[in-house]
């Protein structure tokens, strides 16, 4: 409306609506981010995706208040001209499309190098050509493995922070061998980081790089047999959510050792909101966008689920709520994983004073009160239908 004060940026300056080519719209990320921007912005939205089930709200049809602000462009971009089209039209493109679930790093590899290499080099080279902005999200998974790791477990040295906090600008990248495929993400993820950084350099290419460190909250990925394939193998907050709605004993791969921070998917999208509205801030700039303070072991995650999913649902837990398998088991061959990722705040805090709010056991609260209400009724219909046949 006229009469709203116009929006303001950090450095008090009013913030133009701006056109944004946003690419892989219809995923986890994409749709906690077109939701943001149709609620808070004025800016357009192309929603480029193969999909949109997430986002079928706002878009099939749009409702009448997002009239013009929001269309959906069905198409796969390893092959379509339409592309470079859309890329041209936009102010800004943010590049989210890619296979990004573990159980596919080391089973299907070929399919995730191009994916995340081969499938982003045109965004890159049309965003560069036309001199148009890019955001372009990659992973905490190209820190690879800490320092500290390669140390005697009870190493003192493991417990300075310089043997494990990663920093952007500092850290180096650290892969298993080539025979453990499931280093195949974070290589070509880190791969098209560097292309990216070298069109900078070379050619001027006004970019942002975003190293998501575990974003999780409604919405992530699908459940095995209601909204996705019954063998498919989603990322640990849907596995664990299965689990839990199932009745199952959650599955810990490898005794759950591996540490993680998870950060909220709103806490995140702020981030993402503060890069889009202050380019002389974000450009040129790497962000961490993660939680720090939300650490725990994949064990302990379990934990916390199953107990957070006792008081939502009112289903008291399992006698044996948690079961173990190996790596090999549960992901097969050429599985490998990072220990520890506690991400540095310093730059993102610098550039755009953006901090994380929610505490993991809130995040989860909501997370799986939204999985109760959306899946149970079509689990327990399902499960009966399969005890019946
Ligand atoms: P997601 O799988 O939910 O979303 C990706 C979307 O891209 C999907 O909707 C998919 O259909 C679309 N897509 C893939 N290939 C496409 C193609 N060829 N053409 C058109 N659309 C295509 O995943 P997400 O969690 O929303 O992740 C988005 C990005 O963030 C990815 O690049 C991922 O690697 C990165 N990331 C996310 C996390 C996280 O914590 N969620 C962590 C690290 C990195």
């Amino acid at each position: 409306p006229a009469a709203a004060a116009a929006r303001l940026d950090l450095d008090g300056n009013p913030i133009a609506p701006l056109t944004i080519c946003m690419i892989g719209a219809g995923g986890f990320i994409g749709s906690h981010l077109c939701e943001k921007l149709m609620a808070e912005t004025n800016h357009v939205v192309y929603a480029v995706d193969v999909y949109c089930d997430k986002i079928r709200h706002l878009v099939d049809p749009a409702p009448p208040h997002l009239q013009g602000r929001i269309s959906f462009h069905r198409l796969n971009i390893k092959n379509d001209s339409r592309l470079e089209g859309l890329i041209k039209m936009a102010d800004l493109t943010i590049n989210l499309a890619a296979i990004c679930t573990p159980a596919d790093y080391n089973t299907r590899p070929l399919d995730t190098i191009y994916s995340n290499f081969i499938d982003a080099l045109p965004v890159v080279k049309y965003c560069s050509e036309n001199n148009k902005r890019l955001i372009h999200f990659s992973t905490c998974e190209v820190y690879g493995k800490t320092i500290g790791s390669f140390l005697p477990t009870d190493h003192p040295l493991r417990k300075e922070a310089e043997f494990y906090v990663l920093k952007e600008d500092e850290s180096p990248c650290i892969f298993g061998p080539i025979v453990k495929q499931r280093w195949s993400y974070a290589c070509a993820k880190q791969l098209i980081e560097r292309l990216i950084f070298a069109e900078g350099a070379e050619n001027g290419l006004e970019f942002t790089i975003v190293r998501p460190f575990n974003w999780i909250g409604p919405r992530m990925d699908f459940i095995p047999g209601v909204d996705g394939p019954s063998e498919g193998v989603p990322r640990v907050l849907a596995c664990f959510s299965n689990n839990l709605l199932r009745r199952e004993p959650l599955k810990l791969v490898d005794g759950g050792q591996s540490q993680r921070t998870f950060v909220y998917i709103k806490d995140a999208i702020e981030a993402v909101h503060l890069m889009i509205e202050n380019p002389a801030r974000a450009n040129g700039q790497i962000f961490n966008v993660g939680n720090p303070n939300n650490e725990v072991t994949v064990r302990q995650l379990a934990e916390m689920m199953t107990e957070v999913y006792a008081n939502v649902s009112g289903e008291p837990p399992l006698d044996e709520p948690m079961i173990d398998v190996s790596s090999k088991q549960f992901y097969g061959e050429g599985y490998d994983d990072s220990d520890k990722r506690i991400p540095d705040m310093t730059i993102i805090n610098k550039q755009l004073g953006w901090n994380p709010k929610t505490p993991l056991k809130d995040l989860l609260e909501t997370t799986l009160t939204y999985q109760h209400k959306t899946y149970k009724e079509a689990i327990k219909r399902q499960m009966s239908q399969a005890s019946a046949s």
